[in-house]
């Protein structure tokens, strides 16, 4: 668990009975503009997290996560068991109980400035969302942001939040520093699905237009269709106006997965599928009786049909990293590709051209 360095040693009375093992709990704090939703704002010992690769493969990946628990609170979020470490549920819970590491930044810019650092990309957004609503309180992404790129560090961010707006400009200076790949993750073109599996995430529209904003200010921005929901998400016409909005949004770039359903997430999901949808439980129980995955059939379905749609719009499958479950740092492709514009990192170049890259059978969160 990736969070033990943080493992608390005193007892903190005010705190939920979980959240006594947080000995560097600062306060918990609720608020009226955050209606039900309670922060734990702790002292962080550590920013970077270290993600073994795949057994196959050498690549191994770095992520930071401002936050845990995520108030987007999607039915099918996978992070969701991470929770259950402080004795916290995966479902309510991991919505409203929200941890913040309000000194991340600052752990972070000493972390970056060891000399054993040897600037691999760093992904946010890979565990819980960066730009969740907290960010709106806590501003801790553009710390995060300034530390990466004066560093040196070139870093990916995937959201659901339109609060990245906020940070474009300084995302933009950024990208003249160090390479920056941004996606945001938009899954349902339903407004009224999209409101009641993903509650607390802006609208499709606003996230959209998020895109396009981004790449105003000269970023990449790729989308991740994620997950694709079978029987609902997954429809012909479901797909041409997904593909068709993302293509008018400026994105050039996709990457799409189905549903997963690990233990825990699964019970979540399948409660919210039997208020919302009844007649669609007895397909998804065959469906994922034998794991977490959608069944490789369905996957094969699912690929042949969006595939052709995805080129018949102009846009290209994007690649994720395989340790990370992020987009792909651009700061990996070039090794292989056309000159950098940015600063040329040997030590990072070696660690690319050692790695074989297979694809991630498991990633770590869904956006
Ligand atoms: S899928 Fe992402 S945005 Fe949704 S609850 Fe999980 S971490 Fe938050």
């Amino acid at each position: 668990m990736r969070w033990s360095g943080q493992e608390l040693k005193t007892e903190q009375p005010s705190a939920l009975p979980g959240l006594v093992k947080l000995s560097n709990l600062v306060r918990s704090v609720q608020t009226p503009e955050f209606a039900g939703i309670t922060f734990h704002e702790v002292m962080a010992k550590s920013a970077l997290n270290h993600i073994p690769g795949p057994k196959t493969a050498l690549p191994f990946g770095w992520t930071i996560n401002p936050y845990r628990g995520c108030s987007h609170a999607c039915v099918y979020c996978f992070a969701r068991r991470t929770h259950e470490y402080l004795d916290l549920d995966a479902g309510r819970d991991f919505d409203s109980q929200i941890v913040v590491k309000v000194n991340v930044a600052e752990v972070l810019a000493r972390e970056l400035a060891k000399p054993s650092w040897e600037h691999q990309p760093v992904a946010l957004g890979t565990n819980t969302d960066p730009y969740q609503r907290a960010e709106g309180r806590y501003r801790l992404m553009p710390g995060i942001i300034t530390a990466l790129a004066d560093s040196g560090t070139p870093f990916s961010i995937l959201t659901k939040g339109t609060l990245l707006r906020r940070d474009l400009p300084l995302l933009a200076e950024a990208s003249h520093a160090v390479p920056v790949d941004l996606a945001m993750s938009i899954a349902v073109f339903d407004n009224e699905l999209q409101q009641s599996v993903e509650p607390g995430t802006p609208s499709t529209a606003a996230r959209l237009a998020t895109v396009a904003a981004a790449i105003e200010h000269g970023l990449s921005c790729s989308v991740f269709m994620m997950p694709i929901l079978p029987f609902l998400t997954d429809t012909r016409s479901h797909l041409e106006s997904a593909l068709g909005q993302i293509k008018a949004s400026g994105a050039t770039t996709v990457i799409y997965t189905a549903l997963h359903l690990r233990p825990g997430v699964k019970e979540w999901f399948m409660s919210w599928l039997e208020a919302e949808h009844p007649e669609l439980v007895p397909r998804y129980r065959q469906m994922y009786s034998n794991g977490a995955s959608a069944p490789k059939d369905y996957r094969r379905w699912l690929a042949a049909k969006i595939e052709p749609l995805i080129r018949a719009h102009g846009l290209q499958r994007g690649k994720e990293d395989a340790a990370t479950g992020a987009i792909r740092s651009t700061a990996l492709g070039r090794v292989a590709g056309p000159p950098a514009t940015g600063p040329t990192n040997p030590v990072l170049a070696s660690t690319v051209l050692a790695s074989t890259v297979a694809p991630r059978q498991d990633p770590p969160t869904l956006f």
